[in-house]
């Protein structure tokens, strides 16, 4: 399965994706992800992401579709991926269906969450990262068993840099602006299936179950 989800940060596109990855063998394809292992190991690209990162603006489109080139290009997605936070605007769109012309995989399903705007904030202020394996908590939805340890592997959970209010506005106003117009791009071309993501995980997970089952 070729998925692609869009919505706004926070929405759970990264926790729906680990999950469906997780219980499907799909691979999930984060550009956030590769960003901030390129920032962590200090890469020209990561050096250069960084700064439009910190700002909550998006990274030039030419960085972000080299990623997304050499990860679908990888064998890990050969039978399938889900695209997580990419495409963020109508170019790196265009780019993608070109790429996905050369290894003809066209795309099955753009799945859209939707979250109201306050809701977003609380979930992005409150999320909590663990850098060493990824995994993902929120200090009042989705608490660790011990505050600041992953339960996963034991390492010490992290706040994101972007995760402060300033910067969470700045990017719910860059993804209205630049991201929103996706929706209707991917609905022109009948791809489109919007999931409502206000509910619980495990709601949010039914309703992608259902989404992409069709
Ligand atoms: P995105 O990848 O869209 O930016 P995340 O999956 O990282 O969003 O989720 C953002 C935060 O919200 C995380 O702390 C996560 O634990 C929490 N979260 C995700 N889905 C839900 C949900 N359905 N209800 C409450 N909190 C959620
Ligand atoms: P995310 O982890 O998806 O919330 O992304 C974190 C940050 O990485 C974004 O605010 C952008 O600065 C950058 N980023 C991630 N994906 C993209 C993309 N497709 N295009 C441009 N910038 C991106």
């Amino acid at each position: 399965m070729r998925l692609i989800f869009v919505g706004p940060p926070g929405a759970g596109k990264g926790t729906q994706a680990s999950r469906l990855s997780a219980e499907r063998g799909i691979t999930q394809v984060s550009t956030g992800d590769a960003l901030r292992q390129a920032v962590k190991a200090g890469t020209k690209m990561g050096i250069k992401a960084k700064a439009f990162m910190d700002a909550g603006q998006l990274v030039p489109d030419e960085v972000v579709i080299g990623i997304v080139r050499e990860k679908l290009g990888s064998d890990a997605c050969r039978d399938g991926f889900i695209l997580d936070g990419f495409p963020r605007n109508t170019g790196q769109a265009e780019a993608l269906g070109a790429i996905l012309q050369d290894f003809s995989a066209p795309v099955d399903r753009v799945v859209a969450f939707t979250v109201d705007d306050e809701a977003l904030v609380a979930r992005l202020s409150g999320r909590r990262t663990c850098p060493s394996c990824h995994a993902m908590f929120h200090i009042a939805y989705a608490a660790p068993k011990q505050g600041g340890v992953c339960d996963r592997c034991g390492g010490a959970l992290v706040q994101r840099d972007d995760d402060h209010e300033d910067v969470i506005r700045k990017r719910l106003a860059v993804y209205a602006a630049e991201t929103r117009p996706l929706l209707e791009y991917y609905e022109d071309r009948g791809l489109l299936t919007q999931v409502p993501a206000e509910g619980s995980v495990d709601d949010v997970y039914s309703a992608l179950l259902k989404a992409v089952a069709g």
